[in-house]
């Protein structure tokens, strides 16, 4: 492999021999100018581990609420209770979201001022219950911290709580950047700080479930607090091996307006490809479609990601779009950024056990 920029070339040397990326390899990562040489590198991690495969799962995001006692200033979807466009779902509602199309099922909310743990337990319970096929992935780590903050449930009791419930796995929201200097400057330091945030997850693996990690990115973080926590996230994995998926999410401008524009395409693709070098012990490494663009995203598949995610949408639009079914619906859409990149879409259950191999001729 040549590279434009020096670099890269001892890069290379570890990436090629298996030997392991410190924080100056992160930082040439992040800095270079040679996006394609960095690309072509993660492209050889992701393609020896997963070859052409790339997977996706047919699930449904809900929140149950969007009241937050927080007021995270990257965050356009939190509003207090009793303001205009807040919303709080029962369990009924939320069991009634979920058709049996869905093999997965992400719940992630805002921190209720009033709701008790038994709320949360029985949205678990009563879903588990209703829809027993359908794989429960919910609550952050941010959200378990803050009903040990709210009611003093530790976070162990808790999980072993919610995993009696029937929770499977937990997702990797709540990180944004660990960095004590952002969370100050963005007003977060009222949720789980990056060893809380560890700790949990380590719980949670201890406890067997595993869990994902993310790192919001692209607002007034530096690309060395970037690399320091895709570090840490390694150390941790080290640590509890129960990581599943690293999934980048670019910060989106909306309302918010921290930084002037949304990250380019191009700092996004670079982003993906440092963590598949970095989090060499991470399975897989996400490009998570609804926030990158279906274009970007299917770019991804060259740059270390194995992962497109999957969602179902509002099941009226996709109806009023002249879908068939949601779901034939959506893997349409998802075979599209795959095939695009040229890979093989799998199929694939919230724990990456394989439903389905799509050839082409599917
Ligand atoms: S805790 Fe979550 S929902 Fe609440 S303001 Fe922060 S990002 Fe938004």
């Amino acid at each position: 492999m040549r590279f434009s920029d020096r670099r890269l070339e001892s890069v290379w040397d570890k990436v090629r021999g298996g030997a392991r990326l410190d924080r100056n390899d992160g930082l040439a990562l992040f800095e270079t100018d040679d996006l394609l040489g960095l690309g072509r590198m993660a492209d050889h991690a992701k393609s020896a581990r997963e070859g052409d495969r790339v997977y996706f799962v047919l699930n449904r995001y809900i929140s149950p609420t969007n009241v937050c006692v927080l007021s995270c200033s990257f965050c356009g979807f939190a509003r207090k209770k009793g303001e205009p466009g807040a919303f709080e779902y029962s369990v009924e509602d939320i069991i009634g979201m979920v058709s049996d199309e869905v093999r997965e099922v992400h719940i992630v909310g805002g921190h209720h001022p009033d709701w008790p743990f038994e709320y949360y337990e029985r949205v678990i319970g009563g879903l588990h219950a209703a829809r027993p096929a359908v794989q429960i992935k919910a609550f952050t780590a941010a959200e378990i911290d803050y009903l040990w903050r709210r009611w003093k449930i530790e976070p162990r009791e808790a999980l072993t709580r919610l995993k009696a419930a029937g929770l499977q796995t937990m997702p990797g929201g709540g990180a944004e950047i660990f960095s004590s200097r952002v969370a100050k400057q963005l007003h977060y330091t009222g949720k789980a700080d990056a060893d809380r945030w560890c700790e949990i997850h380590g719980i949670a693996h201890s406890l067997g479930l595993r869990t994902n990690a993310t790192m919001l990115y692209g607002h007034v973080e530096t690309l060395a607090e970037r690399v320091d926590h895709l570090l840490r996230l390694r150390a941790q994995q080290d640590a509890s091996s129960g990581f599943l998926t690293f999934i980048a999410l670019p910060y989106q401008v909306g309302t918010t307006k921290l930084v002037p524009r949304s990250t380019p395409p191009a700092d996004n693709l670079r982003t993906i490809a440092a963590a598949r070098l970095l989090l060499d012990n991470f399975p897989h490494v996400e490009a998570y479609w609804v926030l990158l663009g279906e274009d970007t995203a299917s770019v991804a598949l060259h740059f270390g990601a194995d992962d497109v995610n999957g969602t179902l949408e509002d099941e009226r639009v996709q109806h009023m779009a002249g879908a068939e079914t949601p779901a034939g619906l959506a893997r349409e859409q998802l075979f599209r950024i795959i095939r695009d990149a040229g890979k093989i879409p799998v199929e694939r259950d919230a724990l990456y056990n394989i439903v389905r191999v799509w050839d082409v001729a599917a």
